[in-house]
């Protein structure tokens, strides 16, 4: 397992992240799906005249780790640290929307596992070809580009966000900081206002009076700065701990669908899974025209997403219902986010989205597998299925279904 590798990949990605709002560079380690949900978002944020600078900065002691899983060919690392999230919106240089929290940041990585070293189908990652990854070594055959294979694998396929209560590593310095500070400021108002009250006594006698009840002042200011704090901070936590509740009827379901997925899919991952519904959510949620898009099946109307600009899932996928019916798999799952609208402003607003997804049941689950690059299963011609029914060499109906979940319903 490269933990460490994985770590600074994590690293290297939240900066490009930052990068990639300022100047629109794509982040390297992202995979196409990653970079895809990107450029959709960049689309919706532009066409909106809006300018977004993003940040996830490193904070002090921070706890990191990661979360790993071995599949048979592909293994999947989340890596996950705390963070302090910066995120600000601003129209013709006037700033509609700030926020800076702690927050912890979940970043998915695939690896191809080293003991199969037989070749594998992958998308060239310049001009979007699909053909061998043995191929992209030699050179990609339509553009030419070459790649090593670390350059192939390990990729980031997803990446979320959960909230933190408070920036852990700052918080005894601040509070110290504070306290010490209204100490200081009580404490001189104390000293002046007793040395001028009491003009008519001696000078010496006026200032060790007046220094008495400095320090008696200023002792109970600090004291009050801590007390006032603890409410603050208690009513922080009972606010973020109220706003946590639903999402602990995600708890159970990872283990619920495992369990059913296993007679299907032995090497199910339900971190993959996970992964796939937010960001098919957020495709359907950004894309222009829903009606030609592969993954999208439904017939709700979803102009409630028109002003959406952006999707942050919350780290909460409760799946309520699993079911097998006309040799399909369908999954009834409620996810947990928090959604950012612009109609003139900006407001942010927890919602929970209700949506069914479906997949043939002898369809596997494939880390490598990706909706950009399909191959069609009658004449063998790759191309991009996110908005084509069809293949673009033969014209054979080409159905997402078959290798990978769509989306059947949605609604909050
Ligand atoms: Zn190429
Ligand atoms: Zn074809």
């Amino acid at each position: 397992m490269q933990t460490k590798g994985n770590q600074e990949m994590l690293d290297r990605f939240l900066r490009e992240l930052k990068e990639w709002n300022q100047n629109g560079k794509e982040p390297q380690d992202a995979n196409i799906d990653v970079r895809y949900d990107l450029d959709q978002r960049e689309k919706r944020v532009k066409a909106a005249g809006l300018s977004v600078e993003e940040e996830f900065a490193p904070v002090k002691d921070e706890i990191r780790g990661v979360l790993a899983r071995r599949g048979t060919v592909y293994s999947t690392n989340v890596v996950y640290k705390e963070t302090r999230h910066t995120v600000h919106y601003e129209k013709d240089g006037k700033t509609l929307y700030n926020s800076v929290k702690p927050e912890n940041i979940y970043v998915s990585v695939i690896s191809r596992n080293a003991d199969h070293t037989e070749d594998f189908p992958y998308t060239c990652p310049n001009c979007g070809h699909l053909t061998m990854a043995g191929k992209l070594q030699e050179g990609c055959p339509y553009c030419g580009t070459r790649f090593e294979l670390t350059d192939l694998y390990p990729k980031i396929n997803g990446y979320y966000t959960v909230p933190g209560i408070v920036e852990r590593a700052n918080l005894m310095d601040n509070i110290k900081r504070r306290c010490l500070i209204a100490g200081i400021v009580c404490g001189i108002a104390g000293f002046l206002m007793m040395f001028v009250t009491h003009s008519d006594y001696q000078l010496w006698f006026r200032i060790v009076i007046s220094l008495f009840f400095s320090g008696l002042v200023g002792g109970m200011g600090a004291l009050m700065a801590y007390f006032a704090q603890s409410l603050g901070l208690l009513g922080k936590v009972v606010y973020e701990a109220g706003r946590s509740v639903p999402l602990l009827s995600g708890l159970g379901s990872k283990k619920k669908m495992t369990e059913f997925m296993k007679a299907y899919d032995p090497d199910f991952s339900f971190e993959l899974f996970e992964g796939k519904v937010i960001a098919k959510l957020r495709a359907i949620a950004f894309a222009d025209s829903r009606k030609d898009l592969t993954v999208w099946e439904g017939s709700e109307d979803l102009s409630m997403f028109d002003n959406l600009v952006d999707m942050r899932y919350r780290g909460s996928l409760d799946v309520r219902k699993i079911e097998r019916r006309n040799h399909k798999i369908a999954a009834t799952v409620k996810a947990y986010v928090t959604d950012l609208y612009y109609t003139g402003r900006i407001k942010a607003k927890d919602e929970t989205i209700y949506a069914t997804l479906e997949i043939d049941e002898d369809a596997l689950e494939d880390p490598g597998f990706s909706v950009h690059a399909v191959t069609c299963r009658s004449c063998g011609a790759s191309f991009d299925a996110m908005h084509r029914k069809t293949c673009p060499s033969c014209g054979n109906a080409y159905k997402l279904i078959h290798e990978d979940w769509v989306v059947t319903s949605v609604h909050k």
